[in-house]
């Protein structure tokens, strides 16, 4: 896992705001699929010493089936001992980052500086709604105390509701299965499996048995930001706001496409990504917020229209969408071709890139590759 890329367009605190729900990401990970990623590991641990010690080396073949069978009993005996409780502890992260997300789309309003006319002459010189009145009057005080802005969790709290977003929910309530029933898989296999080598033990009991872990820390991921966007959408809802899709410099075509779009009523259309359909919405549409699809860890903001500090962001990000696209970033075990054929799409279709990045994107998708298959980097070097 890595940090989010924004782009650099973006103000600086929501750069902050991505590096801190990742940092929650990262503690809810920790805590909750801990468990199942250390049991797993000591699977892969234990089968590698034994396999030795039995068999004097990791490359030599079992000496007849009888050895083979010992060993997969004891293997099976091991993958059936893993447990897997990851649904229940991720539902406190889950309401601690809907908090985070909602704060920090407070916060990155009042940091905006003034508000629009529009805002001005409904929340302030018009007849306050009761509902908003507590959010309306942090939100003011909070731009006349500048820097140091009251602390608004009293006010979400009266705000977010008690129960987590239903797909939240239903997610959480889904995972412990999905993961027990990739391990029961693997403990299937052991029992039946025929083979004489440690690659066949990978390949039929330890890499399926690894898809738990896959699963406990893809939900995870998901969750947590599922959640932040949650908070941020709850607070566009009570303030009759849309929200402004930010996405990763590194992220796929279709969220890419996204990157700059604002919400209309609430909802992000989903139009065809550069020049091909967009791929189904995950876990179903209507695409309220981020993520997208399971890995990804775009985010939005609240979107008042301009201000003065926020004018020109959504074109901003577009542009930045673009370069990405015609640059081919990344991340690893993504799609290349898919980005040459976006990429050969823009240049037929007009971009506002330098001409330099065109040219370098031209002579990619003629020679059908990247130059340096850019890659982001990772958290340690940033
Ligand atoms: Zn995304």
């Amino acid at each position: 896992m890595t940090a989010p890329q924004l782009p650099p367009q973006v103000p600086e605190l929501v750069i902050d705001h991505a590096a801190e729900l990742y940092a929650l990401e990262v503690a809810a990970g920790s805590a909750a699929a801990a468990g199942v990623t250390a049991a797993v590991a000591e699977l892969w641990s234990w089968a590698i010493r034994q396999w030795v010690g039995r068999f004097r080396g990791i490359d030599r073949p079992v000496p007849d089936e009888r050895s083979w069978d010992e060993y997969m009993t004891e293997l099976e005996t091991r993958v059936r001992a893993v447990r897997v409780d990851v649904g229940e502890p991720l539902r406190q992260w889950a309401r601690d980052a809907r908090i985070m997300g909602a704060r920090q789309a407070l916060t990155e309003l009042v940091a905006d500086g003034e508000l629009p006319q529009e805002y001005r002459e409904r929340w302030i010189d018009g007849e306050p709604d009761p509902d908003r009145q507590p959010l309306l009057r942090w939100i003011v005080d909070a731009q006349a105390a500048g820097a140091r802005s009251p602390d608004p969790s009293a006010v979400l709290e009266q705000l977010l509701p008690t129960a987590l977003p239903a797909d939240v929910a239903e997610v959480l309530d889904a995972v412990d299965a999905t993961a027990r029933g990739k391990l029961r898989a693997a403990a299937d296999a052991a029992s039946h499996a025929a083979g004489s080598t440690f690659t066949h033990v990978v390949r039929e009991v330890l890499a399926p048995a690894q898809q738990a872990v896959t699963t406990a820390e893809t939900t995870t991921a998901w969750t947590i930001h599922r959640a932040a966007n949650a908070g941020i959408e709850a607070m566009a809802r009570a303030l009759g706001a849309e929200r402004l899709w930010i996405a990763e410099r590194d992220a796929c075509p279709d969220c890419l496409a996204l990157s700059g779009a604002i919400s209309v009523d609430g909802v992000f259309d989903v139009a065809p990504a550069f020049g091909e359909p967009a791929t189904p919405v995950w876990p179903a549409p209507p695409l309220r917020c981020p993520p997208r699809h399971p890995r990804c860890r775009c985010r939005t903001r609240l979107w008042l229209g301009r201000t003065r500090r926020n004018s020109n962001l959504p074109e901003l990000l577009q542009a930045d969408a673009e370069r990405s696209i015609l640059l081919g970033l990344r991340r690893p075990g993504d799609s290349e071709r898919r980005r040459l054929r976006a990429a050969a799409w823009l240049l037929d279709n007009g971009t506002t890139a330098p001409k330099t990045v065109q040219d370098r994107a031209r002579r990619a998708v003629r020679a059908q590759a990247f130059p340096s298959a850019p890659r982001r980097r990772s958290t340690s070097t940033r």
